[in-house]
């Protein structure tokens, strides 16, 4: 079987179609299909003539990745392990809110960058997603969770597994998918795309037309600091990643968001988010706090609520800074925690978290 499907732009569809002796307009539905109509392969495309669907479906498929396990939060977030054609598991969480719901999604099987405070790094990298597996993850969401981006808020947040911008062709087109209004249709601004900060890929990003909101993971208030906790410091440095965004090219709607996992005793001070304030002051940006979410192997501490709202209201005298409420993390679903834990962590509180369950 070759390439899946789900993945294809308009244009791929269409040449496919061509090639297959069929008129050019059967391109078209396929895309409608796939992305508009959420049909998970050629079988449920209806429009198309029953040979033509299951000519796909043999050649191709939808390439939809499968649910292989599924934890439901006591907040109602939900984590899925998402399998992929090649049986290798990403994970994918559901983050409802009051006023709209979020995606988190992967980009990369693992993480190449060392981050010291997050349980992914301890994967390693494996491989890249393919632009399919990145939209595949929020289609098959969308399906289970029943969900349609036209009559509810949906945001997508590529803060999952992995470093987006070091898959960024992939990011890039799964983008444009995303974002078409006539087929997945979450708008540009309700997609965030997160760096640990490689700076040269920061500018190439920026020079795209359609593009996620950026959003970069600073977590330290000086050089030596983040080079401690995020070693590709040594090799992006932080001046020259303020640079980066100081030249950055914001839409006039946009703003920088910037996050900052706050560690009990060692970024967390008073004086730290005053560094912090001084850094940023002069960009168009925010500043969300993530107090720390903890795993095995991981030897960082959260730090106590009067400490983080200490921080909190420093950076705020100067730009608008709020803290990221932890979602998910009895469920292994939390910022840092993504490592694809198959149970619940049993030094929680003890709620009862439903097993895995299959579909
Ligand atoms: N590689 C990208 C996206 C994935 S990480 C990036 O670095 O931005 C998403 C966010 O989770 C980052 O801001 C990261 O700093 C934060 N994070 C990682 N580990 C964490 C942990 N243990 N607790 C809280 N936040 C964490």
């Amino acid at each position: 079987m070759s390439s899946p499907l789900i993945g294809r732009d308009r244009e791929e569809l269409t040449a496919l179609l061509v090639s297959m002796g069929e008129p050019r307009y059967r391109g078209e539905q396929v895309y409608r299909g796939l992305y508009r109509d959420r049909c998970s392969g050629p079988e449920g495309i209806t429009p198309l003539p029953r040979r033509v669907r299951e000519i796909l479906e043999r050649e191709h498929g939808g390439g939809l990745p499968a649910v292989d396990a599924r934890f439901v939060s006591a907040d109602g977030t939900a984590r899925y392990l998402m399998r992929l054609d090649d049986s290798r598991l990403v994970e994918s969480v559901f983050i409802p809110d009051a006023a709209r719901d979020t995606l988190c999604i992967s980009t990369q099987v693992g993480c190449p960058v060392d981050c010291k405070f997050c349980l992914t790094a301890l994967m390693g990298l494996e491989r890249n997603l393919t632009a399919g597996e990145i939209v595949g993850q929020v289609l098959a969401l969308a399906r289970e969770q029943g969900l349609d981006s036209r009559r509810r808020q949906l945001n997508v947040v590529m803060m999952g597994m992995g470093e987006p911008l070091l898959n960024l062709e992939a990011v890039m087109k799964a983008t444009r998918l995303l974002a078409d209004p006539d087929g997945i249709a979450i708008p540009q601004r309700r997609i965030t795309v997160s760096t640990a900060g490689i700076v040269p890929k920061i500018r190439e990003y920026g020079e795209h037309d359609v593009r996620g909101k950026l959003a970069i993971s600073l977590n330290a208030s000086n050089p030596e600091q983040r080079t401690e906790l995020m070693p590709i410091t040594a090799r992006y440095g932080l001046e020259e990643l303020l640079q980066a965004c100081r030249q950055y090219p914001l839409r006039p709607w946009e703003r920088l968001t910037f996050e900052y996992v706050l560690l009990r005793g060692i970024n967390d001070s008073d004086r730290d988010a005053s560094s912090v304030l001084g850094m940023l002051a002069r960009l168009r940006c925010s500043v969300n706090l993530i107090p720390f979410n903890p795993g095995p192997g991981i030897p960082y501490e959260t730090p106590d609520a009067g400490r983080v709202e200490s921080f909190r209201s420093i950076v705020h005298r100067g730009i608008p800074c709020f803290v990221r409420k932890p979602r998910g993390r009895d469920i292994f679903a939390a910022c840092g925690q993504l490592k694809r834990t198959v149970g619940h962590d049993s030094e929680t509180d003890g709620r009862e978290v439903p097993a895995p369950s299959r579909p």
